[in-house]
C-alpha cells in the first residue's frame, strides 16, 4: 500500500481552523518539518508561545485530521515555539517524553554505515563552528547570541549544540521537551526565536549521564546532522565541547566546516588553550574566521568605571600575532549572564542594547568572511 503523500496531508490540515487567527493551519503559515513516509506522518505547528498549553486541542484536531486519511499508520504532531519577536515567552512546547534515540551505537560496536555519511549536508549552505580551548569562556553564550543576530538579519540559523559536558543551548534559547522521531529515521528539532535548535542534551534520559565518547559519540553527532530535519540553512551553528577532541575530529571529518571561531577570555591561561584549538583547526584544515574575546572590560553599573577582571586585549594581540582576524571583543555583563541563563539571550531581549549590537557587528563580519562560500 502506498499511503498518502504530503499533499494530502496538507489537503487534511487545511481543514483545521485556528479561532485565534480565523485561518486555516495550513495557510496560517504554521504547519512546518511535515514528513510523511510509508504511512507514518510527523509535523510541527509553530505557535506563539504564550498560547501553548491552550492549543492542545489544536494540536489534537490536527492530528486526528490525518488519522482519518487512507493508509496512515501512524500521526506525531508537536507544538513548537516559533517567535522571532524580541521579549516574546520563551518556551517552545514540544511534550516532554523519551529522547529520539535512533539506536545510537554503544561501546565496542561498529560505526552505523549511513547511504551518505561525508562530505556536506543537504540544504545547509554553511556551517560554522564555535570553539574553546576551556570550558566556562562563554563560548555557549556567545554561540546563541550569534545565531540569533544572524536570524535577526535575516539569515536561516540552525544551532547544533554538540557540547557533550555541558548542553547548555537548550536552556539559553529557552526551549524545553523533545524532539520528535515521526517516522524512527529522522528527527524533527525544535525552534525558538526564529532559530532552530538540535541538542546532544535531548538525546539522553533526563538523569541518565553518560560518558559520551567513541562510536556512540560519533553516531550521535553522526544523527544530528544528518538526520534531523534542519530543512534549508544559511547557517548551522555548531557549539562545540571545549579543547580539542573527538567532536572536533569528527565534525571535520564527516562534513564539511566552512569556518572556526575561537572565543577565549582574556587571561593567558584561557589564551594558552586557545592557541591549541587554533591549532588543532589549522591542522583538520578548517579555515579560522577569528576569535572573540568574552568576559573583556567590565563595565560597573552604577558609575561606569571600566575595570579590566581578566587583563584585557590578550586576545586581540594574540590574534594578531597568528594573522587571524580579531572578531569582536564582549564585555563582562550581568545582562549577558542572566538574559542566557534564563532563557532570552540579550540579542532578542535587549535588541538595542550596545552588548546585543556588538554580537550582529560580530555576526556581520560573520556574513562577509563566508560570502564566498555559494549558498
Ligand atoms: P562555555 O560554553 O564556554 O562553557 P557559557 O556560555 O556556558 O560558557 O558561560 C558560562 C557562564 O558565564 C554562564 O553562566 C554565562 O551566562 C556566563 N557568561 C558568559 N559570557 C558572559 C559575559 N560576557 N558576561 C557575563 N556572563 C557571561
Amino acid at each position: 500500500m502506498s499511503g498518502p503523500v504530503k499533499e494530502d496531508v496538507l489537503a487534511a490540515l487545511s481543514g483545521i481552523t485556528d479561532p485565534a487567527k480565523g485561518k486555516d493551519i495550513v495557510s496560517a503559515g504554521m504547519v512546518s518539518g511535515l514528513v510523511v513516509k510509508n504511512g507514518a506522518v510527523g509535523f510541527a505547528l509553530e505557535v506563539d508561545p504564550a498560547r501553548g498549553a491552550a492549543l492542545e486541542p489544536l494540536r489534537k484536531a490536527a492530528e486526528d485530521a490525518v488519522k482519518g486519511l487512507d493508509g496512515v499508520t501512524s500521526v506525531t504532531a508537536v507544538l513548537t515555539a516559533h517567535s522571532s519577536e524580541p521579549g516574546a515567552a520563551p518556551q517552545a512546547v514540544a511534550p516532554k517524553g523519551p529522547p529520539p534515540n535512533l539506536g545510537l551505537a554503544k561501546e565496542g560496536d561498529k560505526p552505523i554505515p549511513t547511504s551518505k555519511d561525508t562530505g556536506p549536508i543537504d540544504g545547509i549552505a554553511r556551517i560554522i563552528a564555535v570553539g574553546s580551548g576551556k570550558g566556562g569562556v562563554g563560548k555557549s553564550t556567545v554561540s546563541a547570541n550569534i545565531a540569533l543576530a544572524l536570524a535577526a538579519q535575516g539569515k536561516k540559523v540552525g544551532l547544533l549544540d554538540a557540547d557533550v559536558y555541558g548542553p547548555s543551548q537548550p536552556r539559553m534559547l529557552g526551549v524545553s521537551g523533545r524532539p520528535s522521531t515521526p517516522d524512527g529515521k529522522t528527527i524533527l528539532p525544535l525552534r525558538n526565536y526564529g532559530v532552530t535548535v538540535m541538542s546532544m542534551g535531548f538525546m539522553l534520559e533526563d538523569d541518565q549521564s553518560v560518558v559520551w565518547r567513541g562510536p556512540m559519540l560519533m553516531s550521535a553527532l553522526q544523527q544530528m546532522l544528518r538526520q534531523v530535519q534542519w530543512g534549508k540553512l544559511d547557517y548551522l551553528i555548531v557549539d562545540l565541547p571545549p579543547g580539542t577532541g573527538d567532536v572536533q575530529l569528527t565534525l571535520s571529518q564527516k562534513t564539511q566546516v566552512d569556518g572556526a571561531i575561537i572565543v577565549s577570555t582574556p587571561q593567558d591561561v584561557a589564551l594558552i588553550d586557545a592557541k591549541k584549538a587554533i591549532d588543532m583547526f589549522s591542522k583538520l584544515k578548517v579555515p579560522l574566521l577569528g576569535m572573540i574575546e568574552n568576559m573583556s572590560t567590565y563595565v560597573c553599573p552604577n558609575c561606569d568605571h571600566e575595570a579590566h577582571i581578566f587583563g584585557h586585549g590578550g586576545a586581540k594581540d594574540e590574534a594578531e600575532k597568528l594573522g587571524i582576524p580579531f572578531l569582536g571583543e564582549i564585555p563582562l555583563d550581568i545582562d549577558i549572564r542572566l538574559s542566557s541563563d534564563g532563557g532570552t539571550p540579550i540579542v532578542v531581549s535587549k535588541p538595542k542594547s550596545p552588548q546585543a549590537a556588538r554580537f550582529r557587528e560580530i555576526a556581520a563580519s560573520l556574513i562577509d568572511a563566508t560570502s564566498t562560500v555559494p549558498a
